[in-house]
């Protein structure tokens, strides 16, 4: 039974037996823009019936990183305070003859293969009932599978048919207060109003189950749709083999929540044409589900990558100086503004600012001698470069010790040499002891001139 339900209701149901997953972040962000651009409402239901696998800390979590992500919910709920819907339910299935109580001892309640109940406990009688009640016989609650084809169509995938003689009669609750996931999930989507179950195609297999609990307990069926799974390089499902798979990794790392946001959008989603740039604004605006496509979404990080850099680049120097407070905790807000100017343009997560700028706050930088020099230099003409550098770098006083002048006093000097890198590398190299780094002129402004001459100085004696 398809009903229509007036209002666009849509969820995203993690378990708390994890950090949020990027997978479960992209449904939620699809529900979210879903719920958005129709005027709906977005819910947030934590399903921690599973006690022993449930932590608060990974509630916290998932919470916390929807929140920084700017994936707001409507509503909320945690599955572990409405346990006695679920009971009340129960017992109307066990009243109704619709479920019963199974005895038979259970090792793959969950995970394991999936085996199809022999049915054995199906017409135990009454009497046989209480008498193993009353002697402590351990059970769970099975749903009476009716035989027959369960079909619907996936908003995604399109017509979608099992055969429930190949599911039997599955688990629904390990007892009348421990309902398990297939069950409480239909009774929440029922109750919350849900219009729309839009969710991991990983939960395709179990749809078949939901339904027909929906129909033994008449509750109007939501629409479904199933987002293609997230792969890795290789076309595998995405795990941590490829890397991180949780936000709070990414987080840690220095991306930026607007260029996750984009990214995930196209996990799976393509609106077609050229842009690749959009804010959440613009996702809300231009998101439906028919663009989403069916085959797996790979998961690519030099994309992510390329998208945080664009992000980095739209921060103002404070902004950004602040970001990345976190990474240089000794820095003060001079400093941290020196060091994220030199390397806004080319960033790609906000990480790397500690090890691109040490150069900035270290007193003494060791040097690498062959590094300093450029090509097939000797010790002689190195040291004469140096002095040369030094020289002219005397000249210049503290006030015009900017960036353009500099290049202006030294670009002319270089040209005039066969090949500029023999001065402007042994210049950066020693006032960075990097292989690759911002440019001399930029990093020289940066350092002062008391520290540029320092350095040229500790250079020097190191031929
Ligand atoms: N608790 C399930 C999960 O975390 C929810 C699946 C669903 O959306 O129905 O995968």
């Amino acid at each position: 039974m398809t009903k229509e339900l007036k209002q666009i209701r849509v969820r995203i149901a993690p378990s708390p037996t994890g950090y949020l997953h990027i997978g479960t972040a992209r449904s939620a962000l699809f529900n979210y823009l879903f719920a958005k651009k129709n005027k709906g409402k977005f819910i947030l239901r934590i399903e921690d019936t599973d006690l022993e696998r449930s932590d608060k800390k990974f509630e916290k979590d998932i919470i916390d990183n929807l929140k920084w992500l700017g994936i707001e919910w409507d509503e909320f709920y945690r599955q572990s305070e409405r346990i006695e819907t679920y009971a009340k339910y129960l017992e109307k299935l066990l009243n109704e003859g619709e479920a019963y109580r199974c005895f038979c001892p259970q090792k793959q309640i969950d995970g394991g293969v999936p085996q199809i109940y022999s049915g054995k406990c199906r017409d135990l009688s009454d009497e046989e009932i209480k008498k193993n009640l009353a002697e402590g016989k351990k059970s769970i609650i099975r749903f009476k599978s009716p035989i027959k084809k369960v079909a619907f169509k996936d908003l995604i995938r399109g017509k979608v048919e099992f055969d429930s003689s190949l599911i039997g009669d599955f688990s629904i609750a390990k007892d009348i207060t421990t309902p398990l996931y297939n069950f409480a999930v239909v009774i929440d989507d029922f109750e919350m109003e849900i219009s729309h179950v839009i969710r991991g195609e990983d939960h395709l297999s179990n749809t078949p189950k939901q339904i027909l609990l929906e129909e033994a307990l008449n509750f109007p069926q939501p629409q479904f749709g199933h987002l293609p799974l997230i792969l890795g390089p290789d076309r595998s499902k995405l795990s941590k083999r490829h890397g991180a798979t949780s936000v709070t990794e990414y987080r840690k790392e220095g991306y930026l929540p607007e260029a996750i946001i984009n990214f995930m959008a196209f996990l799976g989603w393509n609106p077609g044409g050229e842009k690749e740039i959009y804010s959440m604004e613009e996702l809300i605006e231009d998101f439906s589900l028919d663009k989403v496509q069916k085959g797996g979404a790979i998961f690519n990080i030099q994309r992510l990558n390329y998208l945080n850099g664009v992000y980095i680049r739209q921060k103002s120097i404070e902004e950004l100086a602040e970001l990345c407070r976190l990474y240089l905790p000794k820095a003060d807000k001079e400093d941290l503004e020196k060091a994220v100017s030199l390397y806004q343009d080319r960033l790609k997560k906000l990480s790397e600012i500690a090890e691109l700028t040490d150069f900035l706050f270290k007193d003494v930088l060791e040097y690498d001698k062959e590094l300093l020099k450029w090509k097939d230099m000797t010790d002689g003409e190195m040291k004469k470069v140096l002095d040369n550098l030094n020289k002219i770098l005397c000249d210049i006083s503290e006030k015009e010790w900017k960036k353009e002048n500099l290049e202006k006093i030294l670009m002319p000097e270089a040209e005039r040499m066969e090949d500029r890198g023999t001065l402007l590398w042994p210049l950066r190299v020693a006032l960075t002891g990097k292989k690759a780094s911002a440019g001399p002129f930029e990093v020289a402004e940066a350092l002062g001139k008391k520290r540029t001459l320092k350095r040229i100085q500790n250079a020097k004696l190191e031929i």
